[in-house]
């Protein structure tokens, strides 16, 4: 069984290239007949590199003032991408999609010739991708929308060829790139280790995971005197790291380098992969847990939540952190979303923020790959900060495979550091924390059979509306988020939308950016300095699923329920309500086919909300992502309905915890870190009274 479920490092934390180092100098144009392209990410025969190649292109050719993909240097970098995916499954999947796709059979099945796509014309390689877009099989229309995002992603987030000036696309789209390190000299404070040999550590409480969850825990109970430990697969990055370059934020602190996704690609996940996991890049909004939400969590099992001493651990967290609503300052990007709520008479507020001395102007735009300058209170300025001052320990880029049991009881953790040496942690409880895909799949491996475990995944499902105006907008600077509404908060009893926004950076925009023929495309791109975009984030009542495949590796799936879609629907048309009150001049939904409109000119809301329903509210019909994953070994009172119990232990293993995202029993409605942090404070707290 241990062979079965031995979680495999992915060569690309091993030794493998760095994408920021992409585009190699070599690469500067299409080399057509390459005998084995010996990619450092993957090796490809000459049929697939010629195959990735034309894609790249067909998506984006060369045109007056923008490099083709080719010369990006897109298919190689996108062959090393693909070594952050750990599963073979998907690889296998990806090759075999590269040796059909230049084949006269694909073209014939597709649109009727024998020449092979590489071999096409312009028109022909588009027609050829939109049919796979438009498909009725939701299989082949992920598969675009995968290639879509990576194609796009990587065009625009690749540096600029060594020795180059400011990347090319960069200048055509008006971005002026990373904003370069703020604070050089800032020191690092936390001491982490890395073991470059077989170890074995032992201690009260391993902390598996230091995020949200688990910063607070390591933090309670380092202060109650328990000797912890700290297991991080992530590596230690701070202010004098964060330079804000976009792939380097992404491979350094992201999950699967920002590229991970649902089994089908319908959604993309978001999630913090570095020590103090999604609190380094996430956009500081700290909404306390709502009544309502409260309420439902207390009926559901965890009845402390509606009480005193849920309310006691949100003012301790919300203290830590500084929650406060004095650092509001509205972009232009904002502008444009409080103006449009204003005029509709619409719910309106300041966002509550965890910021000390936050610029809230240019540089702020650029704090999803970390806060530059230490304003925000991340779990590595606080939590683990604390809990370094009572004893704890920190052991980074080594990620946990499975928890030791005996007896019933959590024994120790094994783990595995990214260069493949084996760390054994021996303690007497075990946190889990390792948020909500990774938990389940953690204790998934280690054999636990609670049926709840891994089901009731929730992804507060998001997605933008864009409008373009005649002003110079600059969606990549300003506050992350200083306001938000809560109009639609309520649509069905306690479930709806929330409208918020986010800096656009390039890639933020390209993940939504609809794709039907590259000048469109293109002239959507030179639009960005002039685009805002509203988010619709739905509370989903509906449910996905963590499972592992053969190595191990969490395997996601999660579609839209008719329930959910609903609201989705009703937020995509309120948000394009606000961008029209706002005066935009364009309004873009971002399904596969384009959904778009003029207010006052060409087409209306109404045209508009039925161009959307036309185009579809399947899987990768609607480009979907997910920054809150919650709920995959929720909280209850029974075992029949629950993982754990309202304490956050495991109804099968004893001293084996929860402490994450993942205990919710159901979406929090709101951004959850404050609601994860209160939850791992108070049980935390419970599990440090308790005797061994
Ligand atoms: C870009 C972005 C923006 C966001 N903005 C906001 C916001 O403004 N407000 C808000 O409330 N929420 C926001 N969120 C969501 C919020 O950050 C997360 O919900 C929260 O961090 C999740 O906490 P967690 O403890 O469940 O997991 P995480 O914080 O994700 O921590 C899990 C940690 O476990 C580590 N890990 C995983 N597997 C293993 C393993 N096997 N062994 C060892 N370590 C492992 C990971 O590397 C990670 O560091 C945002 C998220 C993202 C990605």
């Amino acid at each position: 069984m241990g062979g079965l479920f031995s979680l495999q490092v992915p060569p690309a934390n091993r030794d493998a290239p760095h994408l920021s180092s992409f585009p190699p100098a070599s690469v500067t144009r299409y080399h057509p007949e390459p005998k084995l392209i010996h990619s450092p990410g993957m090796e490809l025969t000459p049929r697939q590199y010629r195959a990735l190649c034309s894609i790249c292109d067909a998506f984006l050719p060369a045109a007056p003032g923008w490099p083709s993909a080719v010369e990006r240097g897109v298919p190689e970098a996108l062959a090393v991408a693909l070594d952050y995916n750990p599963r073979v499954i998907h690889r296998w999947e990806f090759i075999n999609l590269l040796d059909f796709w230049d084949s006269p059979f694909h073209s014939l099945c597709e649109i009727g010739t024998l020449t092979r796509f590489s071999d096409l014309s312009e028109d022909d390689k588009c027609r050829m991708l939109l049919s796979w877009a438009d498909s009725r099989v939701a299989m082949r229309r992920a598969a675009f929308q995968a290639l879509r995002k990576a194609v796009g992603f990587l065009y625009v987030m690749l540096p600029p060829p060594p020795g180059g000036q400011v990347s090319a696309v960069w200048r055509k789209m008006g971005y002026p790139g990373p904003i370069g390190v703020q604070r050089p000299d800032a020191p690092k404070k936390l001491q982490v280790a890395t073991p470059d040999h077989e170890t074995t550590l032992s201690c009260d409480v391993c902390v598996v995971g230091s995020g949200a969850g688990g910063g607070v825990a390591a933090a309670v109970l380092a202060t109650a005197g328990k000797e912890v430990i700290v297991l991080e697969a992530g590596g230690y990055y701070d202010d004098a790291d964060f330079d804000g370059a976009e792939l380097q934020g992404f491979e350094r602190l992201y999950t699967e380098c920002g590229f991970a996704s649902t089994r089908d690609h319908s959604v993309g996940m978001l999630a913090g992969e570095c020590l103090g996991g999604g609190t380094v890049v996430n956009y500081t909004t700290s909404f306390r847990t709502p009544d309502d939400i409260r309420e439902e969590w207390a009926e559901a099992g965890a009845s402390w939540i509606r009480g005193e001493e849920y309310t006691r651990s949100l003012d301790a967290v919300c203290q830590r952190l500084c929650v406060n609503q004095n650092h509001n300052r509205v972009s232009r990007r904002e502008q444009v979303l409080e103006r449009g709520l204003r005029h509709l008479g619409w719910h309106v507020d300041a966002m509550p923020r965890n910021v000390i001395g936050c610029e809230q102007g240019r540089l702020c735009g650029y704090c999803g790959y970390g806060c530059s300058i230490g304003a925000k209170q991340s779990a590595t300025k606080t939590w683990l900060s604390d809990a370094q001052s009572h004893g704890a320990r920190f052991v980074v880029n080594t990620r946990a495979e499975r928890i030791r049991v005996q007896r019933g009881a959590a024994t120790g953790v094994e783990a595995r550091t990214k260069s493949g040496h084996r760390v054994v942690v021996k303690c007497k409880s075990v946190v889990v924390a390792c948020g909500a895909i990774h938990t389940a799949a953690l204790l998934l491996r280690s054999e636990l059979e609670n049926r709840h475990i891994g089901r009731h995944l929730h992804l507060h499902p998001v997605s933008n509306i864009s409008g373009v105006f005649d002003e110079e907008i600059l969606p990549w600077e300003g506050t992350m988020q200083a306001i938000y509404s809560d109009q639609h908060r309520f649509l069905t009893g306690n479930f709806g939308v929330k409208y918020e926004t986010t800096a656009l950076q390039p890639v933020i925009a390209m993940a939504v950016m609809p794709w039907r023929e590259p000048r469109d495309f293109r002239e959507r791109m030179e639009q960005l300095r002039h685009t805002s975009a509203i988010g619709v984030l739905v509370r989903d009542r509906g449910e996905g699923r963590v499972t592992i495949d053969r190595e191990g590796h969490p395997v996601t799936s999660y579609s839209l329920s008719d329930y959910d879609r609903r609201h989705m629907q009703f937020g995509f048309r309120g948000a394009a309500h606000i961008l029209e009150a706002a005066g935009a001049r364009r309004i873009y939904s971002p399904h596969a086919k384009l959904c778009s409109y003029e207010p006052g000119k060409l087409g209306s809301l109404e045209t508009f909300v039925h161009d959307m329903d036309a185009a579809g509210w399947e899987n990768a019909q609607v480009a979907l992502f997910s920054f809150h994953i919650m709920g995959t070994a929720r909280m209850g009172d029974t075992p029949l309905d629950s993982a754990t119990n309202p304490h956050g232990e495991t109804w099968e293993i004893k001293n084996l915890y929860v402490m994450d995202g993942s205990s919710f029993p159901s979406a929090s409605g709101v951004n959850p870190m404050i609601s994860i942090q209160a939850i791992a404070h108070r049980n935390a707290q419970v599990l440090a009274g308790r005797a061994h």
